[in-house]
């Protein structure tokens, strides 16, 4: 006879993980991920097996689907990121790694020949799919503050004017939030007279709000984005990975295939793509509008400040980039790194200041690196 219900110990198993996951959620601030959200409204959806597969703008035979809040949810970013009124496509992706991962495959398909440049504070996904893609790249330096050095990429680019230019843009790097400068960079594509290029910006955390900052970091399609990546868990919040991509609608022509299985364009890179994701974004972007959006970056960035503040007080060499929610310091005690989730590289750590994070969460950490000796 087939069991209905689980035993006690797999019972109190689930209990003691809940519990688990509840107390490491309080301490949490070394991860760029929001944890402001209440879906109670869309428990209902667990119970169906919603699958968007195929292209979310055509229509598929598969219809327990959430095509029309995803379509919904990427105009929405269209437009965020003022992308042409009539020349704009995307989908709901697993996470920022799958939007990074289309846009290289689209700039591939487009510039077979091309060379990848990226700085070397890139996310270790980019490489993994610069691999995958088997594209020949070129790491740029960084500079101190994690953006790209811009004189290295001139002159490597310059050795290289035959070639395609591929650029890998961070719009916010995983450790320091540092932004690469689109503006610049096409200014020396200009210099140097590159006319084949493509540019993707991976805009994982900080392209998420950046659109939300005076004055406005150029990171979009105006300023000459071809492509944009987020995640959809790191500010906007989603209790599964998930992000977005934006590409531009006729570089995606150029690879749409028709298949009959599932009566839909197969535009995306995976078969099944989730299709509860996209309600968690499509609900946040409803409640919150882009006021609210708006809103919960300006405190993001003010309990930044006020935790770089408080960090310098007690003689903690703490930084940020102008305009992040990312403060830097050299690594705390093991005990306190542990007990945050504080993430360390090269002796730095950082706090990420998501929109959850409160003036009392900073004072907590405060008061227990007070109480250790600074080790610098
Ligand atoms: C988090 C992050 C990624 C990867 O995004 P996932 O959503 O985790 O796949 C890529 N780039 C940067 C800069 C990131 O911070």
């Amino acid at each position: 006879m087939p069991l209905q219900n689980l035993l006690p110990g797999d019972l109190k198993t689930l209990q003691n993980l809940l519990q688990k996951v509840k107390t490491n959620t309080d301490h949490f601030m070394g991860y760029p991920v929001a944890k402001d959200f209440d879906y109670t409204d869309l428990l209902p959806f667990l119970n169906y097996p919603m699958n968007n597969l195929g292209d979310p703008f055509v229509d598929s035979t598969y219809a327990v689907d959430s095509r029309e809040m995803e379509k919904e949810v990427i105009a929405f970013f269209a437009s965020l990121f003022r992308a042409n009124l009539d020349d704009w496509w995307g989908y709901v992706t697993n996470g920022g790694s799958e939007g990074n991962l289309y846009g290289l495959y689209l700039a591939r398909e487009l510039h077979p020949k091309g060379m990848v440049y990226y700085s070397e504070a890139t996310h270790y996904s980019v490489q993994k799919n610069l691999h995958l893609l088997n594209m020949p790249n070129i790491v740029i330096s960084a500079q101190e503050n994690g953006e790209i050095d811009y004189e290295d990429l001139e002159r490597t680019i310059g050795m290289n004017r035959h070639i395609p230019v591929i650029i890998m843009a961070n719009i916010g790097t995983t450790m320091t939030e540092a932004r690469d400068d689109i503006a610049k960079i096409k200014a020396i594509l200009k210099k140097l007279a590159i006319k084949n290029y493509y540019i993707h910006a991976d805009g994982a955390l900080s392209g998420s709000y950046s659109a939300f900052i005076e004055p406005r970091p150029a990171f979009d399609f105006a300023d000459g984005a071809d492509s944009i990546a987020i995640s959809g868990h790191k500010f906007f919040g989603s209790p599964m990975p998930c992000g977005v991509v934006v590409v531009k609608k006729s570089n995606r022509n150029r690879i749409a295939r028709s298949v009959a299985y599932i009566g839909s364009m197969d535009t995306t890179i995976t078969g099944s793509r989730n299709g509860h994701s996209p309600l968690f974004l499509w609900y946040t972007i409803k409640k919150l509008g882009i006021e609210g959006l708006r809103e919960r970056a300006v405190h993001s960035l003010a309990v930044a400040q006020y935790a770089t503040d408080k960090l310098n007080e007690i003689g903690v060499k703490a930084w940020r980039n102008p305009n992040t929610i990312t403060v830097n310091f050299p690594a705390p005690d093991p005990v306190i790194r542990q007990k945050w989730q504080l993430a360390s590289e090269n002796g730095w750590s950082h706090i990420i200041c998501m929109p959850n994070v409160q003036k009392e969460h900073i004072d907590a950490l405060i008061a227990e690196m007070a109480a250790q000796p600074v080790l610098i």
